[in-house]
């Protein structure tokens, strides 16, 4: 059995109290995550600060050398970082080695090569006998909160720009995935990363998460979570000129139009509706498909969803693991049900196939790609996150006609559009209401392109730019020279 520590100014300490973390294929306690207090988040917070003035004044080129350092060690325990990974959360052990642990090491590089380049620090202008310039000064302490879905992959997506900017962090991934988090803190030690710049202290929300975002030496938060969550911590903040960034939920469509390339759509819109267990905030989770093909489409998509192989997460042949948590799996169980009440007829996976698992992961939560139809759209089948394996395919007519029913939810993260026609990729693309669309393809991320949701999606984008420009501010000097 594990035992994390946090880790504050550069140490690993004790908590004084602890909980436990499961393996969700197996139902097995496997670690024993810290649930910190607020005396220790103060510790940590206090770590961050004193140790900003000295780290925000260093050189761009140093803190890229430290980036470029951290990628190289991460990288060099990927195989390691990956099993931890795929156990704390259910992912498929390939999934964690191809996507998971590569994207947290490019993290780093990424903004280790970001820096030297973006911060538009000399803006001058001559004017009334004065020299005007700006420089971008990073903002102090930043409080990094993130989800479990991919834990390692989204908290360096918040590390990395917030130091490279200058910043000094106390983050706290979720206490159901922290393992992959408490061992990159052994590779920032090994790193030699200054102490303090980095501080982790692992526990719940409404404890830890809690003990942050209040905490009144931390001045901007970064968040990814769900929606509720977030609207709690903006409920709950007491400091009017705290600084948020909020990446939150989706309810992500799909649309394929009668002259989609059907053999490019779909091995995409399987990864989309399935890829780590449908727990990615990005996955599509209403598929519209014009009304000729519909028939077509839907038979093809059910062959597609019966081969994708559920199982052992360790399993190089497995495509799907288990879901995180036995609460996790016992709500998205409950949108299958309700399905059965309201008349929607399940064409795949759960209630109509049978899940055969190998005996190690008899306890764990595992549920078979499901798809279901015959759901109205205002449904809270077709409105509410289910994020697991589940997918609604409905018919449409026109293309009048689905724009106005994609956009008819409260999310507003992504979408995907399926058509050989650049005109109408074009116009639906302008009409959706997200915050990225996907044309003929999907999470294809160019990481310097802004990211995020809008309307319950989120607030303020995340990318080379957008990040760096969250974790400073700009700061006008005016100078009198005539
Ligand atoms: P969650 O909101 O339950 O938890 C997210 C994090 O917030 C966790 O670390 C949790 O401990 C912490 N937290 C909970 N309550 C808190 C509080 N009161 N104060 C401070 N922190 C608190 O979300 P989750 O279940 O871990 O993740 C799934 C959600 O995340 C889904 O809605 C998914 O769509 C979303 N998500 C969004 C993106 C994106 O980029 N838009 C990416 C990944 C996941």
């Amino acid at each position: 059995m594990l035992t994390l520590k946090n880790f504050i100014n550069g140490e690993f300490y004790d908590a004084e109290d602890y909980l436990e973390s499961e393996n969700p294929s197996t139902g097995k306690i496997w670690a024993q995550v810290p649930n910190s207090n607020e005396r220790e988040v103060n510790e940590a917070v206090n770590s961050a600060k004193n140790a900003f003035h000295k780290w925000s004044n260093i050189s761009a080129q140093e803190r890229s050398r430290y980036l470029m350092k951290i990628a190289e060690l991460l990288e060099k325990r990927l195989e390691e970082f990956a099993i931890a990974e795929s156990t704390d959360q259910g992912k498929p052990v390939s999934l964690a080695r191809a996507v998971d642990i590569p994207r947290a090491v490019y993290n780093f590089r990424f903004f280790a090569s970001v820096i030297l380049h973006n911060l538009e620090d000399s803006v001058f202008q001559e004017e009334f006998g004065t020299l005007n310039y700006t420089q971008s000064c990073p903002v102090g302490v930043a409080g990094l909160i993130s989800p479990w879905n991919l834990p390692l992959y989204l908290l360096t997506w918040k590390i990395a720009p917030a130091i490279a900017a200058g910043c000094t962090v106390v983050c706290k991934p979720s206490e159901m995935t922290s393992v992959t988090a408490f061992m990159l803190c052994e590779v920032l030690k090994q790193a030699e990363l200054p102490d303090g710049v980095v501080n982790i202290v692992f526990g719940t929300g409404n404890r830890t998460g809690n003990a942050i975002v209040k905490h009144r030496d931390v001045p901007l938060i970064s968040f990814t979570g769900s929606t509720v969550t977030a609207s709690r911590i903006r409920e709950g903040s007491t400091d009017l000129c705290k600084k948020f960034s909020f990446e939150l939920g989706g309810k992500n469509a799909a649309i394929v139009f009668k002259d989609a390339n059907l053999e490019n759509c779909f091995p995409v819109i399987m990864k989309s509706s399935y890829a780590n267990q449908g727990e990615i905030c990005l996955c599509t989770s209403r598929i519209y498909v014009q009304e000729e093909i519909f028939e077509q489409f839907i038979s093809k998509y059910i062959e597609l969803a019966r081969n994708i192989k559920v199982g052992d997460p360790e399993d190089p042949n497995t495509n799907m693991g288990a879901l995180i948590s036995r609460q996790h799996y016992n709500k998205v169980k409950s949108y299958i049900d309700l399905s059965k009440k309201i008349g929607g007829k399940i064409l795949c996976g759960d209630g109509v196939d049978e899940l055969k698992l190998p005996e190690n992961c008899k306890d764990g939560y595992f549920i078979l790609p499901t798809a279901i139809t015959n759901v109205a759209d205002d449904s809270p089948l077709m409105q509410e996150e289910i994020f697991g394996p589940v997918t609604c395919i409905v018919p449409f007519k026109t293309e009048e006609e689905v724009i106005k029913r994609a956009n008819n939810s409260d999310y507003g993260l992504c979408a995907s559009i399926w058509s050989e026609n650049v005109g109408t990729i074009h116009r639906v693309a302008k009409a959706l209401n997200v915050g990225t669309v996907w044309a003929n393809c999907w999470l294809i991320r160019n990481l310097n392109m802004p990211f995020g949701g809008m309307k319950e999606s989120g607030t303020g984008r995340e990318g080379a730019k957008q990040s760096l420009d969250f974790f400073t501010e700009k700061k006008t000097i005016c100078v009198k020279i005539k």
